[in-house]
């Protein structure tokens, strides 16, 4: 009758250290994968790349808008006189304004 308790308290001190030993295993694959990330992150673009998703978009240039400095997608962007602007009206204010100051 011993042995059987011996066998049960064997069990559950074995699944316990095996837990254990999962979930140490889970925090160094954790630490060592977040190591890569941030290599790959500092080699890469900067800035957080806690999206996954957001990949996709980011392959998309942007452009400054001259006139208000809003950064847009090249898609929507509108380009006079090889200027970027956010907008067509960005781009006739721009125009229609007396440039003084942009004129070199
Ligand atoms: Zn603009």
């Amino acid at each position: 009758m011993r042995q059987i308790f011996l066998l049960i308290l064997l069990f559950i001190v074995g699944q316990w250290l095996v837990k254990a030993v999962r979930r140490h295993d889970a925090q160094t694959a954790r630490r060592t994968g977040a190591q890569g990330a941030g290599a790959r992150s500092a080699n890469g673009a900067a800035g957080g790349g806690a999206h996954p998703s957001a990949a996709p978009q980011l392959a998309e240039p942007m452009i400054r808008c001259v006139e208000c400095g809003v950064h847009a997608p090249k898609s929507d962007s509108v380009v006079v006189a090889g200027q970027p602007f956010c907008s067509a009206a960005h781009a006739q204010r721009h125009g229609a304004r007396p440039s003084g100051r942009d004129a070199r």
